[in-house]
């Protein structure tokens, strides 16, 4: 009998350099392999276990919208969805909401809405797209095209046309690219996670918002890692004071079940109209109703409470010794560590802690309601493997 890891060799396509280890069953941040080895997971599947693993109450409102209905197409209403689209305007004051199965497919979503806005107001050759260098934004032939990072471009040429890219942190970088493009919108991630974990500057967001609004660009943010809790604000946005007029988000959302969304606020809510966009998948009642669950919960204790457990991290890695910097925003952390981020994670494995990994950082994105005990000792484990 071939291992998994053999079958998953022989027949599942090559895309991933995964690590040599088999995850069977968790519960909360702990992960364990068929031989009983029991990991701490300070990853939650790339920022999607908001709530951790087989979390009770998220995986009972789940079972329990499986036993009515799983799926019935968007051409029809179901509650789940309703009910998840009027808690994410409530909650971001946002106005309407598109559903969609993943961060990529949002993107493309906000990418429409800022073509049809301008088509619709200026003209078709209005069509151009600012995101930053750096930036993360998809592996689709389009939101590859609005991803800043060279690495990703090359030999999947002709990517779609219409991307252009600033510099973080750099306004004039931007004003620029105004003036010289017919520009529709700005696309930016508030804290770049694939990136290496880096916070935008506020004045710099700010900027970007007055921009917009000078030039009617539309002014959007990529919230699919930073999202639904992440930063220790509902959406990242919110500790910057902007108001953004496209948000879009994913990983986190669901809890762990694909979904994203495209959220549209009163400038560009009617942009979309009949037959403009579409999804089969898109806002199906079982992961609305696991999205539900998870945005609910995300109240402000709640929120307090990651903002505490994110200040016990960055002040225990501050200064450590092996490590010369720590990144980012609430529970989206970056370390730059002495030895090479790759081995500092393979070490951690060894010693039964989970980490990511962010261009040459370690990147840790545990799940929001991580105990106590389990965040402790991955922090006391990281530190002594930094340390060695
Ligand atoms: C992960 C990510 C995406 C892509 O999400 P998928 O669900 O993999 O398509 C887009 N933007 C950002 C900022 C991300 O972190």
């Amino acid at each position: 009998m071939p291992s998994i890891i053999e079958k998953d060799k022989e027949y599942v396509a090559n895309t991933y350099a995964r690590f040599p280890i088999e995850i069977s069953y968790g519960k909360g941040s702990e992960l364990y392999s068929p031989d009983g080895k029991k990991y701490i997971d300070m990853g939650s599947g790339i920022g999607v276990t908001a709530f951790g693993i087989a979390d009770d109450e998220w995986k009972n409102a789940i079972i329990s919208q499986l036993d009515k209905v799983q799926h019935v197409s968007n051409l029809y209403y179901t509650e789940p969805c309703a009910d998840l689209a009027k808690e994410l305007c409530q909650r971001t004051g946002m106005k309407k909401v598109f559903f969609t199965n993943s961060g990529a497919e949002s993107n493309e979503c906000a990418i429409k809405v800022a073509r049809k806005y301008a088509a619709d107001t200026k003209g078709e050759d209005y069509n151009v797209i600012i995101t930053l260098k750096n930036s993360f934004h998809g592996r689709t032939i389009t939101t590859l095209a609005a991803t800043g990072q060279d690495v990703f471009h090359a030999k999947f040429q002709p990517l779609t046309s219409g991307f252009v890219h600033a510099v973080a942190n750099d306004l004039d970088s931007v004003k620029e690219l105004v003036k010289t493009n017919k520009v529709c919108g700005i696309l930016i991630e508030c804290v770049q996670g694939e990136g290496g974990v880096i916070a935008l500057d506020k004045d710099f967001v700010f900027g970007i918002e007055k921009i917009c609004k000078d030039n009617d660009i539309i002014f959007m943010i990529d919230e699919v890692q930073t999202g639904n809790g992440r930063t220790g604000e509902l959406y990242a946005y919110m500790h910057y004071g902007v108001k953004p007029d496209v948000v879009t988000t994913a990983k986190g959302l669901g809890g762990g079940l694909p979904i994203g969304a495209c959220m549209m606020n009163e400038k560009t809510e009617k942009v979309l109209g009949f037959g403009d966009h579409g999804s089969t998948y898109g806002g199906n009642p079982v992961c609305a109703t696991g999205a539900l669950n998870v945005i609910k919960r995300l109240d402000k204790s709640f929120l307090d409470d990651v903002k505490k457990k994110s200040e016990y991290v960055f002040s225990e890695l501050t200064g450590a010794k092996g490590i010369e910097s720590v990144s980012g925003m609430g529970l989206m952390v970056g370390i730059k560590t002495c030895k090479p981020a790759k081995d500092v994670v393979n070490k951690c494995i060894e010693k039964g802690v989970i980490c990511l990994t962010a261009k040459d950082k370690v990147r840790l994105l545990p799940a929001l309601n991580i105990s106590r005990e389990n965040l402790e000792f991955a922090i006391k484990t990281i530190k002594q493997v930094c340390a060695e």
